[in-house]
């Protein structure tokens, strides 16, 4: 009650306006959310062409998983300021507009991709199959930002998209934030951190989400603890590449 009307304070002394053009009443206005570009597939780990987003013939035997898609280009300044906003300064409800970024992204790229339509190709990704999972946050990140980026993401694609989802995956430990480190640390630092507290997974197929791409460890991380569970084919879906 106290929070609302500090909040409703707070928006009377600041009016929101869009964070790219500084026009309209909402945190990003329809002109600039339409001018949000997707980005061409590529392999993740090398930028090689690739369909879709599946790692390429070299890259392949690195990761457990099959590929990622890659919605938004991080080179698109619009974007990542947005990105910037949501996971630094804290601004919970551009997750709704970057969740919808991704599921246009997955509507129009995904859904409609030729290659789908071919029952017998490997890339044959009927979302439908899938169950939705965010990474997860330590508790000592969460308590720092408040919300779990990716959660939020994940929430607003199962919405839109009447996917399931699951929040049985946790993170229990916290060391220090991948962003200070190079690949070799970060990979070190996510050793084990990731537990799967849910039922076996049956050859269930899965999308991890994230909120960007960074040397892929991450992912690739919790498709390990996934697949210790049964999982079946595993994705990951970002918003941009780092
Ligand atoms: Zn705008
Ligand atoms: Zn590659």
């Amino acid at each position: 009650m106290i929070k609302k009307a500090i909040q409703f304070w707070l928006d009377f002394l600041f009016p929101k306006n869009c964070l790219l053009c500084q026009e309209g009443n909402e945190y990003l206005c329809q002109k600039c959310f339409r001018n949000l570009k997707f980005k061409d597939p590529h392999c993740p780990n090398c930028d090689n062409n690739s369909k879709i987003g599946i790692f390429c013939d070299k890259c392949r035997d690195k990761f457990e998983l099959k590929g990622v898609l890659v919605a938004g280009d991080f080179n698109d300044k619009n974007l990542a300021t947005l990105i910037k906003y949501y996971k630094y300064n804290f601004i919970k409800e551009l997750g709704n507009y970057l969740g919808l970024f991704l599921v246009n992204f997955l509507n129009n790229n995904i859904r409609t991709n030729p290659i789908m339509k071919n029952n017998n190709s490997e890339l044959n990704l009927d979302l439908d199959n899938y169950l939705i999972i965010p990474v997860p946050l330590s508790k000592k990140r969460l308590r720092w930002r408040g919300f779990n980026q990716s959660q939020i993401l994940a929430k607003k694609i199962g919405g839109e998209i009447g996917l399931k989802i699951s929040l049985d995956l946790v993170r229990v430990k916290h060391r220090t934030a991948q962003a200070k480190l190079n690949k070799k640390g970060r990979e070190e630092n996510l050793k084990n951190c990731f537990k799967w507290k849910g039922e076996n997974l049956k050859e269930q197929k899965i999308i991890i989400v994230d909120d960007v791409y960074t040397t892929g460890s991450t992912l690739n991380e919790v498709a390990q603890e996934l697949k210790k569970h049964q999982a079946g084919e595993i994705w990951g879906l970002v918003l941009a590449k780092g």
